[in-house]
């Protein structure tokens, strides 16, 4: 079997944000999919470390934002590489919010989803919510950002006279020298675990 297969998938990119008992929070995900039409539903697949997955279980909300191509690495390490149980993600925002009350984000995004959770799936790794939508607006008409966009023109690339031995990030560049990556090595920018390293040179 090759794994690389599973590479081919495309995907979108969007950030996801969630409000519970007056905290805000913000993720990255790109696991939003139109699953039906009649009824419409949305499905959002949510890895169980992340903060949101529990806010957005007892509030039974979300907003979806879906990233555009314009967006810079700068907005994937504030929402994506570190966590609300550390970080207000929001401190600084003059904070704009949707009639159910979420964030919502319209900076290097071209539009947002308010989604009602209908049907939770427990998936092992990840949580599944089967959503319906509440409302929807366009910003405006840069193209969504693809998972693959983003490896190829958004995650900072190693430079080739500074390529070094080791292991690099596949999510956010970050290089590890040395010969062997400890299986239990956890990215320090995007706290992403061995599995997402691959090796160099
Ligand atoms: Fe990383």
């Amino acid at each position: 079997m090759d794994n690389k297969a599973l590479y081919k998938i495309g995907y979108g990119l969007y950030v996801i944000t969630a409000s519970l008992n007056g905290k805000d929070n913000g993720m990255i995900c790109n696991t939003v999919c139109q699953v039906a039409s009649d009824p419409l539903l949305i499905s959002v697949s949510i890895n169980k470390a992340n903060y949101s997955l529990d806010m957005i279980k007892q509030s039974g909300k979300m907003n979806v934002h879906s990233i555009s191509e314009v967006a810079p690495f700068e907005l994937f390490k504030r929402f994506g590489f570190v966590s609300g149980r550390d970080v207000d993600k929001f401190e600084h925002d003059m904070m704009v919010r949707t009639p159910n009350g979420l964030p919502l984000v319209t900076t290097y995004t071209n539009a947002a989803i308010s989604l009602k959770v209908k049907e939770y799936i427990d998936l092992g790794s990840h949580g599944l919510f089967l959503c319906e939508v509440e409302d929807a607006q366009v910003f405006n008409n840069n193209e969504t950002m693809s998972y693959s966009y983003y490896q190829s023109n958004v995650k900072p690339k190693i430079k080739k006279e500074e390529k070094k031995k080791g292991y690099v990030c596949k999510i956010c560049g970050y290089v590890y020298e040395g010969d062997e990556l400890p299986d239990d090595f956890i990215c320090p920018i995007c706290k992403h675990p061995a599995s997402d390293f691959e090796k160099i040179n």
